[in-house]
């Protein structure tokens, strides 16, 4: 339902947390978020009000300044803590949010069982993870197109991994927005998430893939062909 990511010198949790809460009037039913600390990825996640959310983030709060958040209306899978994104590779190396439905995730479901896969979740989505993870030979962005060659459906996914300081994107049919700040990159799934931050966007068009990082992004096509996008500046409040 509702993406937000952070890639810069900021701690993350608080832009996520923010950007989330700007995206509630959209409605959902939960919502988590990841933060890479440059060791690992951690993922804090909760059925109900992004409150419940915060409430458990009080106690302990994450550290890093890379991050990824969600607020999810489920479609597949109930609204409880399990079935809440992000969702993570077993060995917790790879973290993705989904917005959306995977319109053929049983059949990639099942292929992935049958090769060892164990599933956490009974959603759609993870079945992302599992393929990327697959796919995964080095070059995030190369993993994620390879996996979403075999996807069908509507998505905007965001893949965050373990090895690299970069978030991968892609939209088909979802919205997603990107920030363009200094030294700092965000994205969300609306325009009110990231008010607070930057005015500097750019609307990713269907079929866009991204990478961003700290100086900046790449903008590509789903099969790797790179694609000019302009920053606009929004002049408007949410
Ligand atoms: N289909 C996914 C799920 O049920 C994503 C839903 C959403 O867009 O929030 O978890």
């Amino acid at each position: 339902c509702g993406i937000v990511g952070y890639i810069g010198p900021r701690q993350a949790q608080g832009v996520l947390i923010s950007g989330l809460s700007k995206l509630e009037y959209r409605g959902y039913d939960s919502a988590g978020i990841a933060v890479h600390d440059g060791v690992q990825i951690e993922v804090k996640k909760k059925a109900g009000k992004l409150e419940n959310l915060s409430t458990l983030l009080e106690g302990q709060p994450m550290s890093g300044s890379l991050g990824i958040g969600h607020t999810r209306w489920a479609t597949h899978g109930l609204p409880n803590d399990t079935n809440a994104h992000p969702h993570a590779t077993e060995d917790g190396r790879i973290v993705i949010i989904h917005n959306g439905i995977i319109e053929n995730y049983l059949p990639l479901k099942e292929g992935l069982m049958s090769r060892g896969h164990e599933f956490k979740s009974e959603t759609d989505s993870e079945v992302l993870a599992h393929l990327i993870e697959e796919a995964y030979a080095g070059n995030l962005e190369e993993a994620v197109r390879a996996a979403l060659a075999q996807v069908r459906g509507a998505y905007g996914i965001v893949v965050t991994h373990i090895d690299h300081r970069e978030i991968v994107a892609a939209r088909t049919v979802s919205p997603l927005v990107m920030g363009v700040g200094e030294g700092e990159m965000f994205l969300a799934s609306d325009v009110p998430a990231l008010l607070a931050y930057t005015r500097n966007m750019v609307f990713l068009h269907d079929g866009d893939m991204v990478v961003l990082n700290d100086d900046g992004f790449r903008v590509m096509d789903l099969q790797g062909n790179p694609q000019e996008r302009t920053i606009e500046h929004i002049e408007w409040d949410a």
